[in-house]
C-alpha cells in the first residue's frame, strides 16, 4: 500500500521542537495526556451509538496499556470512535487553535519554568508524546468504517499516512521510547509495568473506563508464569465521595486528569444539592487563565453528567459567559440521558442549576476576598477581566451588578495597590462627592497627567482605569455607593473646595477677557477639538486635553478603533493654563493672529496635549521638527 509523506503545519512542528525541548521536569505526564484522549474517544463513541445504533457493538469499552521491554514500546490502545484519514490529519498534522503563533512566541522567549506554565495554558495533548518517544505510530479505524490508517512520525518535519488493516474500531499507540526511558538507566522506565501502574493511580485513577494492563504472575512448584489482566484504575467517580474524605491532592488530580489541566486548580468548588433539582457539581477556577480565553474559539462549558454517565461536554448553559473561566462538572440524576443541546437549552433543571452555582461562586469569592486576599488578588490578576465584562453584560440583571461590584479591584493613586470600591469609599474625605477614576495605559501614564497634579496637592485619591474594559464596566455601574464616577479628564471634572473654587473665580474672570485669542486658536486648530478654554485645574502643566461630559473618553475611543469601530469619535476639548508662561507666549504671538508662528503654537499645544493624553498626534514628524527646532535655540 502506498506510503504518503505530509508535512507537518509550521506551526505544529515548531510546537514540537519547543514542546519537546521545554518540559524538563514530570516527563511521564505524556501517559495521562494519551489516557485522556482515549477515555474522551470513548465517550464519543458511546455518545454517537445513542443516535447510531449501528455503532453499538458488544465489546466493553476500555483502555489497554502494554510496555514490551524487547521492542522498548509502549502501546495505549482504545476501542473508542477512533478517526478517519482525514481526520488524522485534521487533528494530528495541524493545531487549530487560535493565538499558536503568540503562543510559540511566548514560549521561546520563556525561561524554564514559565515555559511549563505556558505549555499548561496551552495544552499539547498527542504531542506530549514526543517527549519521551523518538517514534510514534498511531493506527487508528473509526467506528462504522472497514479502512484503517497508520500514521508515523519522528516529530521533526513531517509524517507518513498509510492504509492498513485493524480488527476493531479505536486507536493504538505506539511509542517507541528513546534511550533514557527504559532500562533503568535513566530516572524512568516506562517499560516497567509497576512503574506504569504507579503512574496510572497516581494520574488516571478516576477515568470511568477501565485501564488495563498484563502481569505476570510467577508460577507456584516451578509452573510457567502465568498472565492476569488487571484493571488499575479505581474508577470511583471523585464527586460522589463526601468532600470530607478528599485529599486536596486527590482533587488536584482529578482536575488534571478530567479537565486536561497541568497544574493544581486555584480554587475548588464541590457543591452537593438535594432541593428541587438534585445534582452534585464540582468545578473548578484554573491556576492559570487559557491563553485563548478571550477569543472566539475558546469553548466555555461544563462537563453534564446524569447518575455519573457522562452525556455532554462543554455545556455552557449552565453559567453565565463572564464565568467561562470555571471548569468542572455537574452531575445530576434529573437530567435524561439522551438529552440533547436544543432541550438542554429550554431545561429548567439547567437553569435552576446554574443560578445555585452562580450565586455559590459569587459568594466563595467574595469570602475568598474578606479573608484571604493576597490570594483573591492572584485570582484577580488573571480573572479580573472576566469579571469586569460581568458587569457590563449584566445591564438588566441587578443582582449579579451588585454581587459583582463588590468584587472589583482597581489600582489607585494611594499606594499603587488594589482597593475595592467599597475600600475607596471609606477613605474619601467627607468633603468629597464624587468617585474620582483617570483612564490611561498604565499607572505610570496616568501618574504623568498633568490634572494629577492638583488632586495630588489636595490629597485625593485617584482610582486608575488601565484595562480598556475598565471604563465600560464604571459606566455600566454608573454609581457606587451614590458616589457617581467622575473622570479627572472631563470637561465636567471640578473640585469644590474654596482654594479651588477661588482660582476657578479669576480663571473665569481672565477667560472673560480672552473670547478672541481663544477662538482664534480654535480656529488655527480646526475641527480636531470642540472647543479651547482656560482652566483652573493645572498648576504647572500648561496643556491638557478634557473630554466632552456625554463623550466616550479618549481610551475608549482608542478601544473602539482597535476594534474597528472608529464610529465611536471623543469629543476633545482643549485646555490651557492661563497662569503658564507659553500662554504669555500665545497672547503675544496673538497680536498677529495669520501669522504662522501663532498658528504653530497653536498646533504643537495640541500636538502635546494629545501626546500627554498617550495620542500620537496626525504628524508626528513635524512636531519633532518644531521641538528640535526650540531646543537648538
Ligand atoms: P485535545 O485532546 O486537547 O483536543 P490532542 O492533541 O490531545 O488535543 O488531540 C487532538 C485531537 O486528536 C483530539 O481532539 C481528538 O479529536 C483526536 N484524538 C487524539 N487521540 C485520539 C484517540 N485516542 N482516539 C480518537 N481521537 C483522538
Amino acid at each position: 500500500m502506498a506510503v504518503e509523506k505530509l508535512q507537518f503545519q509550521a506551526e505544529t512542528k515548531r510546537l514540537l521542537d519547543l514542546v519537546v525541548n521545554s518540559i524538563y521536569t514530570n516527563k511521564e505526564i505524556f501517559l495521562r495526556e494519551l489516557i485522556s484522549n482515549a477515555s474522551d474517544a470513548l465517550d464519543k463513541l458511546r455518545i454517537e451509538s445513542l443516535t447510531n445504533k449501528e455503532l453499538a457493538d458488544d465489546a466493553e469499552p476500555e483502555i489497554f496499556i502494554v510496555p514490551n521491554a524487547l521492542t522498548r514500546t509502549v502501546t495505549i490502545s482504545d476501542n473508542g470512535i477512533g478517526m478517519t484519514r482525514d481526520e488524522v490529519i485534521a487533528n494530528i498534522g495541524t493545531i487549530a487553535k487560535s493565538g499558536t503563533k503568540d503562543f510559540l512566541d511566548k514560549l521561546r522567549e520563556a525561561s524554564n519554568a514559565s515555559a511549563q506554565e505556558l505549555i499548561g495554558q496551552f495544552g499539547v495533548g498527542f504531542y506530549s508524546a514526543f517527549i519521551v518517544a523518538e517514534k510514534v505510530e498511531l493506527i487508528t479505524r473509526k467506528a462504522g468504517e472497514n479502512s484503517a490508517v497508520k500514521w508515523t512520525s519522528d516529530g521533526t518535519g513531517e509524517y507518513e499516512l498509510e492504509d492498513c488493516e485493524k480488527e476493531s474500531h479505536g486507536t493504538t499507540i505506539v511509542l517507541h521510547l528513546k534511550n533514557e526511558f527504559f532500562g533503568g538507566e535513566g530516572e524512568y522506565n516506562f517499560t516497567d509495568v509497576y512503574e506504569l501502574e504507579r503512574l496510572i493511580k497516581k494520574y488516571s485513577d478516576f477515568v470511568r473506563y477501565p485501564i488495563k494492563m498484563n502481569f505476570e504472575i510467577p508460577g507456584k512448584d516451578e509452573k510457567p508464569p502465568t498472565i492476569e489482566i488487571r484493571t488499575v484504575n479505581s474508577m470511583k467517580p471523585l464527586w460522589t465521595r463526601s468532600k470530607s474524605e478528599i485529599t486536596r491532592e486527590e482533587y488536584d488530580e482529578f482536575f488534571k486528569q478530567q479537565l486536561h489541566e497541568w497544574e493544581p486548580p486555584q480554587e475548588i468548588f464541590h457543591v452537593k444539592a438535594e432541593g428541587t433539582v438534585e445534582y452534585t457539581a464540582l468545578l473548578c477556577i484554573p491556576k492559570r487563565a487559557a491563553h485563548n480565553l478571550y477569543y472566539s474559539d475558546y469553548e466555555p462549558g461544563l462537563q453534564l453528567y446524569s447518575r455519573h454517565v457522562f452525556i455532554m461536554d462543554k455545556c455552557k448553559d449552565f453559567l453565565p459567559d463572564w464565568l467561562r473561566f470555571m471548569k468542572g462538572l455537574v452531575d445530576s440524576p434529573d437530567l435524561p440521558l439522551n438529552i440533547s443541546r436544543e432541550v438542554l437549552q429550554q431545561s429548567i433543571e439547567v437553569k435552576v442549576i446554574g443560578k445555585a452555582l452562580e450565586k455559590n461562586i459569587l459568594k466563595q469569592l467574595g469570602k475568598l476576598l474578606k479573608d484571604e486576599r493576597e490570594r483573591y488578588e492572584i485570582f484577580w490578576h488573571e480573572y479580573g477581566k472576566s469579571l469586569k465584562i460581568g458587569v457590563y453584560n449584566s445591564v438588566f440583571d441587578q443582582k449579579a451588578k451588585d454581587a459583582l461590584k463588590d468584587l472589583l479591584l482597581f489600582q489607585t493613586s494611594r499606594d499603587g495597590k488594589f482597593s475595592t470600591l467599597a475600600e475607596y469609599v471609606e477613605r474619601m474625605p467627607e468633603s468629597q462627592k464624587q468617585i474620582y477614576v483617570a483612564a490611561g495605559s498604565d499607572a505610570a501614564a496616568i501618574e504623568q497627567l498633568p490634572q494629577m497634579e492638583l488632586l495630588r496637592e489636595r490629597g485625593l485619591e485617584v482610582i486608575y482605569l488601565t484595562d480598556p474594559v475598565d471604563e465600560f464596566t464604571l459606566e455600566a455601574l454608573h454609581e457606587y455607593a451614590e458616589k457617581h464616577f467622575q473622570s479627572i479628564t472631563r470637561e465636567d471634572f471640578e473640585l469644590d473646595d474654596a482654594e479651588s473654587q477661588k482660582v476657578k473665580a479669576e480663571v473665569e474672570e481672565i477667560a472673560k477677557t480672552q473670547g478672541d485669542l481663544l477662538k482664534d486658536v480654535k480656529d488655527a486648530i480646526g475641527d480636531a477639538v470642540a472647543e479651547v478654554r482656560l482652566t483652573s485645574r493645572l498648576k504647572s502643566g500648561a496643556v491638557c486635553l478634557a473630554t466632552g461630559a456625554n463623550s466616550p473618553s479618549l481610551t475608549m475611543e482608542k478601544t473602539f478603533a482597535a476594534m474597528n469601530n472608529p464610529m465611536f469619535k471623543a469629543t476633545q476639548i482643549l485646555e490651557l493654563n492661563p497662569n503658564h508662561a507659553v500662554f504669555k507666549k500665545l497672547e503675544a504671538l496673538h497680536a498677529d493672529k495669520d501669522s504662522p508662528e501663532f498658528k504653530s503654537l497653536c498646533n504643537t499645544l495640541y500636538s502635546l496635549a494629545l501626546l500627554i493624553e498617550g495620542v500620537l498626534p496626525k504628524d508626528p514628524a513635524d512636531l519633532a521638527n518644531k521641538v528640535t527646532e526650540l531646543l537648538a535655540k
